[in-house]
C-alpha cells in the first residue's frame, strides 16, 4: 500500500506527523513537494529559502531511503496525478490556516473524494493546533493575548516524534529535479533548511538563560533567528519549545505568540487585509514619497532607518527594530499598515501571512492590542533599546 505525504510548509523529517504517520502505515511513501506557481514571485529572498530547504529536504529524505518527487503546477492536480501513478491510496497533509492554504486543503479533499483517496489531515505547524482551546465566556477564538496564553499553558501537547528511520519508494518513480538556485534579494540571508536549523538551534540553546535579559537589546542580537526556520517548518515549533524546556518562560511565551496569531487567523482568514479588531477605526493617509523613504531607510529617524536596512541587507529584523518602524509608518506618518505589511512581505525570510498580519495590526492598533492607542517614541526607545547606538552604527554608519 501506498501513500503521498504532501509537504507545504513543513519542510523537515524529525517530529513530522503526517510523514511519521504514513511511514507507520504504508508500506511505500511518496514525499511530493509541488511548486505553485500562484505562490511564487512575491518574495525572492523566500524562494531562495525555500529551494534551499528542499534541497536539504531531499537529501535528509535521499538518507533514509526515500526522496522528494518535486512537481510544477497546481498541488491539488499534481498530487491526484502522482496517485494515479504510483496508484496511492492515502494523501497526507499538515493542516495550515491560511485563506489560500485553507482553500487548497478543501479543493483536495474534494479531488481525492472523487477519486477515492484518502485523505488525512495532520497538526504540526504550531504547538497547539488552532482551535484546540476556546474561550470559555464564547466566541470561536481567543481575541486578546494573555487569556489565550494562559489557558495554552494547560493543554496537553501531543508526543514529539522521531524522524522516520527508513523510507521506502515505490519502483520508477520520476523524482524531478530541483531548478537551479534562484537569487535572493538580501546579501546576507540566512540559507535554508533543516540541518542548518537544527545547528542554529543547538548553539542557541546554551544562550536561553540570559533571553530574557537580552531579547530587547538591539545591538546584542540575542535572540534564536529561527523565525525562518520555523516559517518553513524546518524545525517543528513543539520539538524547539520541548528543548526549550520551562513552559512558562520568556521564550516559549514568544513560540506562544505564534501559535496566538495562528489560531486568530484560522478564525479570521482577512486578518492580512481587513482590521483584525471589530469597531477599529481606519483613516490612513496617502504619501507615496514617505512611504518610499520609509522603504529605503531613509526617514532621517536614525533607529528606523538602521530598522530598514537591517530588513534589506538580513531579509530579518530585530523584533524590537519592527515594533519600532511599524509603529513610525503608522502612528507618526499616518500610513496604512497594508503598505507597511507588504513592504515586510517582500523582504522576511520570515514572512507569512499569520504573523506578519498579526503583529501590524496590533502595531497600527487595528488588532489584539488591548492598548490600540499605544504609540513608540522612535528617540524614546532608541535610548532605550539601543543605549551606546552601536544597532544605528551597524546598519547607517
Ligand atoms: P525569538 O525572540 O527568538 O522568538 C522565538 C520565536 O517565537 C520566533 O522565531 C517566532 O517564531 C516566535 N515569535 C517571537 N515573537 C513573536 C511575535 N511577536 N509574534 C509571533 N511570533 C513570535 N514573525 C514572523 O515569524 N513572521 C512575520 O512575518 C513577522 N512579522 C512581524 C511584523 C511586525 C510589524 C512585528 C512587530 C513583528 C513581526 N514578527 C513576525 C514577530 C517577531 O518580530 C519575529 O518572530 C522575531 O523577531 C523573530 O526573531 P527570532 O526568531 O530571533 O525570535
Amino acid at each position: 500500500r501506498t501513500a503521498i505525504v504532501l509537504f507545504t510548509r513543513d519542510l523537515r523529517v524529525h517530529d513530522h506527523p503526517a510523514l511519521a504517520a504514513a511511514c507507520a502505515a504504508f508500506d511505500r511513501v511518496v514525499p511530493l513537494y509541488v511548486l505553485d506557481p500562484a505562490l511564487a514571485g512575491r518574495s525572492p529572498n523566500r524562494t531562495r529559502f525555500l529551494h534551499q530547504s528542499l534541497a536539504d529536504l531531499r537529501a535528509a529524505l535521499r538518507d533514509r531511503g526515500g526522496d522528494l518527487v518535486l512537481r510544477h503546477g497546481d498541488p491539488v492536480a499534481e498530487t491526484i496525478r502522482l496517485a494515479g501513478e504510483v496508484g496511492a491510496e492515502g494523501v497526507g497533509l499538515s493542516a495550515d490556516v491560511s485563506r489560500y492554504a485553507r482553500r487548497r486543503e478543501r479543493r483536495l479533499r474534494a479531488e481525492c473524494e472523487r477519486h477515492r483517496l484518502h485523505l488525512r489531515l495532520f497538526p504540526g505547524l504550531t504547538i497547539v493546533e488552532p482551535g484546540a482551546v476556546r474561550p470559555t465566556g464564547g466566541g470561536d477564538h481567543y481575541r486578546v493575548f494573555g487569556p489565550y496564553h494562559r489557558a495554552w499553558l494547560g493543554v496537553a501537547r501531543r508526543a514529539e516524534l522521531a524522524a522516520p528511520a527508513r523510507i521506502t519508494l515505490p519502483d520508477r518513480v520520476p523524482v524531478g529535479r530541483l531548478p537551479a538556485l534562484p537569487p535572493g534579494e538580501s546579501p546576507h540571508a540566512a540559507p535554508g533548511g533543516e540541518s542548518v536549523a537544527r545547528r542554529r538551534l543547538d548553539e542557541w540553546l546554551p544562550t536561553l538563560d540570559r533571553y530574557d535579559d537580552l531579547h530587547d537589546d538591539l545591538a546584542g542580537d540575542g535572540t534564536s533567528r529561527l523565525s525562518p526556520y520555523l516559517r518553513f517548518g524546518c524545525l517543528s515549533p513543539l520539538a524547539v519549545a520541548n528543548r526549550a524546556g520551562d513552559p512558562g518562560g520568556p521564550f516559549v511565551r514568544q513560540l506562544c505568540w505564534r501559535d496566538f496569531f495562528y489560531q486568530a487567523t484560522a478564525a479570521f482568514p482577512d486578518i492580512n487585509h481587513r482590521a483584525y479588531r471589530r469597531g477599529a477605526t481606519e483613516a490612513w493617509r496617502d504619501d507615496p514619497d514617505a512611504l518610499a523613504a520609509w522603504t529605503e531607510g531613509r526617514t532621517g529617524v536614525p533607529i528606523v532607518d538602521a530598522g530598514m536596512r537591517q530588513l534589506r541587507a538580513e531579509g530579518w529584523m530585530h523584533n524590537r527594530a519592527r515594533l519600532i518602524t511599524a509603529s513610525y509608518l503608522t502612528k507618526q506618518l499616518g500610513l496604512d499598515w497594508r503598505a507597511g505589511l507588504a513592504v515586510f512581505d517582500r523582504w522576511l525570510l520570515d514572512g507569512d501571512v499569520a504573523n506578519n498580519a498579526g503583529n501590524w495590526q496590533w502595531v497600527a492598533g487595528t488588532g489584539s492590542d488591548t492598548k490600540p492607542y499605544r504609540r513608540f517614541n522612535p528617540y524614546r526607545q532608541a535610548e532605550r533599546y539601543d543605549p551606546d547606538g552601536e544597532y544605528v552604527r551597524r546598519w547607517t554608519g
